[in-house]
């Protein structure tokens, strides 16, 4: 058996720039790791199948599961007849922005790479990686890195000033299609992407707190007023600048003082059942 840590990811950016003829969108996301992980083992079967275990009743156990599809296409490009098994322990909250299911199957490729001695480079992953979903090649090396294109195209960047990252899910999920269908460019407050990588190359932690934009987010709290009423406690609670991840709901604070996170989380802690305090990852 061979295990894999498969972390969530979070927005310091996230930019729609346009509607492409092929229905995806055009977009420009600046994304980093975080240290809240799935545990996923890895282990081979004699017959032929694939076979996903987890005990969150969330997690489809069939081939809709992102890490089913990840070792299905990984088998078929490698031509290995073998099956897997694959263990997934669910720490990353379902549908919540945090790329869970795409991290998943980033961490399957990696883990059936070292389980069946392959030896393909990132860069190989990353070109699986894109036919299983937009998010996963950013999973394939994590750290910060800028997305473009639909979110294949990857730069590394400077990374996160060392921070606190301060994480609340509402108690509800959201469909990242619902939220895309009503995205309309012209309307959109675009962050300023080169102004955060900026900020990311002085380490100038305010910088990034003040570039901090999501074109995503009126949409899911127009939809959601529970992520404004957790923004509003983060922002009482003396958070220097609040984010909604991807499509939502989560939100998340960046803070350098841990008696500060801890008030942050405290604030939150009641109010929705999922809450963490987490700091950010190097690239592999
Ligand atoms: P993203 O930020 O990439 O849009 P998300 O964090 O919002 O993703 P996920 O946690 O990946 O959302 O789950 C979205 C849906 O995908 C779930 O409702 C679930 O049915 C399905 N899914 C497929 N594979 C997985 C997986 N390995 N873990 C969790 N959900 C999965």
């Amino acid at each position: 058996m061979l295990f894999e840590k498969a972390p969530a990811k979070i927005n310091l950016t996230l930019d729609v720039l346009h509607k492409r003829d092929d229905g995806y969108h055009e977009v420009n996301m600046i994304m980093t790791t975080v240290d809240l992980y799935d545990r996923m083992s890895f282990e081979v079967l004699d017959h032929d199948e694939i076979v996903v275990e987890s005990e969150n009743r969330f997690v489809p156990d069939n081939e809709h599961n992102l890490a089913y599809q990840a070792a299905q296409l990984f088998k078929r490009k490698q031509g290995i007849t073998q099956g897997v098994k694959i263990g997934i322990d669910k720490q990353i909250p379902v549908a919540a922005g945090l790329a869970g299911g795409s991290s998943d199957a980033a961490a399957t490729l990696r883990g059936l790479n070292r389980l069946f001695e392959t030896n393909l480079t990132y860069e190989q992953l990353e070109a699986l990686a894109e036919e299983i979903g937009s998010d996963v090649p950013f999973c394939i090396k994590g750290g910060t890195q800028l997305a473009q294109g639909r979110g294949e195209k990857l730069t590394s960047i400077s990374q996160l000033p060392p921070c606190y990252v301060v994480i609340a899910k509402p108690n509800i999920g959201v469909s990242t299609k619902d939220v895309y269908k009503q995205v309309d460019v012209a309307q959109m407050n675009h962050p300023d992407t080169q102004a955060m990588i900026e900020a990311l190359d002085a380490q100038d932690f305010d910088g990034v707190c003040n570039q901090l934009n999501n074109v995503l987010e009126p949409i899911t709290v127009n939809m959601h007023e529970e992520i404004a009423q957790i923004k509003e406690r983060m922002e009482k609670a003396g958070a220097p600048g609040v984010l909604m991840s991807g499509s939502g709901p989560t939100v998340y604070t960046l803070v350098q003082q841990e008696a500060k996170a801890e008030r942050i989380y405290n604030s939150l802690k009641g109010f929705c059942h999922d809450v963490y305090v987490v700091h950010a990852l190097r690239s592999s």
